[in-house]
């Protein structure tokens, strides 16, 4: 029996054939999958979770796939109870969930391409490519070699050096626009219109999208098939805080979770030169008014956010709220990540951690409560920013008095200040 029904439009409801197509022909609308979950229900256990891969392929019940081939070893990252920043924040139960060591690109993006890909490939596509503010690219360049597909990315580009390094080391055709996402995005729905290709994030997006479901299954069976009470997640098109919000009812839906296991509370982070959800949000309104994005947060720096308006809506439903942080906190909120945990994330996760900070300051969470901080991306693929921010290294000659003199002495001299 099969899991998946149809793809159907979130806002007219019309159903469609399971296909690589993303939009309501008569709305225009975004498609979503559509599970039969009773079927699912059937199926599922706990206990076959438990004995599933390592991966995130041990949730393929709700997920859109039959027969996996791409991005095996993608997920299933490690949930970190993270004891000093908690102490830091008045938090006793603060988690983070570290998607910086994702397999194989150091991003949550890894998720949504093993998805993607194994998608496109039972769909019978030979060439992957994806409209991208770096992780994508470096996610689709990667699995698209290790399954040989043919490979297009299309990056703003002023990305950071990094970035563009760690896509070009795969091998795919990388394509800088003169533009911010937002032009590539529109250019390069153009081109998937006239290629056959499977762009990842465009009309196989229904399919990429659920990949991001599975950040909410791995910390629900982390913390003993247990909701957080509160997530804080980053918004750069809104799909993978939306998508959390439905990894978790999922779970309740197909009762992995008890029938009567509360929801968490979904917090939003933007940056605050980059926030069109953000100020939705606060303004009450369910539309987006794009911007133009200018942050180092560059990772999540949308414009014109696809899934806007639905993450409005979760925070809303779920009682959660919306911050955002500016260039200064966001590298502050690196730097605390790093200093209290040893963990490096990227700009992204110095938004998230900003905003975890502002809101705990602010009184949103109970000192007990679970809360869980989504850290979606790796540090050294965003070095540059930290440049001028950090303590340079004591420089010495070869010799033990010159140690003694200049660092030694300096650290007990500042240390007593
Ligand atoms: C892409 C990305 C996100 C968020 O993506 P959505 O478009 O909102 O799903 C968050 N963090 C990092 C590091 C990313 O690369
Ligand atoms: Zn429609």
């Amino acid at each position: 029996m099969a899991k998946v029904k149809a793809l159907k439009c979130k806002e007219c409801g019309r159903e469609y054939p399971v296909e690589p197509i993303h939009v309501c022909e008569f709305c225009f609308g975004p498609l979503e999958i559509e599970y039969d979950y009773e079927e699912i229900k059937k199926n599922i256990s706990r206990e076959k979770i438990k004995n599933g891969p390592n991966s995130l392929w041990r949730y393929i019940d709700l997920l859109p796939v039959d027969h996996p081939e791409v991005g095996l070893a993608a997920g299933f990252t490690p949930l970190i109870k993270a004891e000093n920043l908690g102490r830091e924040l008045g938090l006793n139960n603060l988690y983070i969930k570290d998607d910086s060591v994702n397999h194989p690109t150091l991003s949550f993006k890894d998720r949504v391409v093993a998805v993607a890909l194994s998608k496109a490939k039972e769909f019978g596509f030979d060439t992957a490519a994806c409209a991208s503010t770096g992780n994508l690219a470096n996610s689709v360049a990667a699995n698209a070699a290790s399954a040989g597909m043919k490979c297009f990315v299309f990056i703003p580009s002023n990305l950071e050096t990094n970035k563009i390094i760690g896509s070009l080391v795969f091998d795919p055709i990388v394509v800088a626009v003169d533009g911010n996402y937002d032009d590539v995005n529109r250019l390069s729905s153009e081109i998937a219109n006239e290629f056959g290709w499977a762009f990842v994030n465009i009309n196989v997006r229904p399919f990429y999208s659920e990949g991001s479901k599975t950040l909410a299954f791995e910390v629900a069976e982390q913390l003993g098939w247990k909701a957080p009470d509160a997530v804080v997640a980053p918004l750069a098109s809104g799909s993978l805080f939306t998508k959390i919000w439905k990894g978790f009812n999922e779970l309740k839906t197909v009762e992995i979770l008890d029938k009567d296991e509360k929801m968490p509370r979904m917090y939003g982070a933007q940056a605050s030169g980059c926030s069109p959800i953000y100020k939705a949000f606060k303004e009450g309104r369910d539309f987006i008014k794009p911007e133009k994005p200018d942050t180092i947060a560059k990772s999540i720096a949308i414009g014109n956010p696809a899934d806007g308006p639905y993450a409005v809506k979760v925070a809303k439903e779920s009682n959660g709220d919306m911050e955002i942080a500016t260039n200064e906190e966001i590298i502050e909120g690196m730097k605390l990540l790093a200093k209290t945990e040893g963990i490096f994330t990227e700009t992204a996760g110095g938004t998230t951690i900003a905003v975890l900070k502002k809101f705990a300051e602010a009184g949103a969470f109970d000192k007990d409560e679970v809360v869980v901080a989504y850290v979606t991306g790796n540090g050294y693929k965003t070095m540059e920013v930290l440049e001028g921010h950090l303590k340079s290294p004591i420089h010495i000659k070869p010799s033990l008095h010159e140690f003694k003199e200049k660092v030694i002495g300096q650290v007990v001299e500042s240390s007593e200040k």
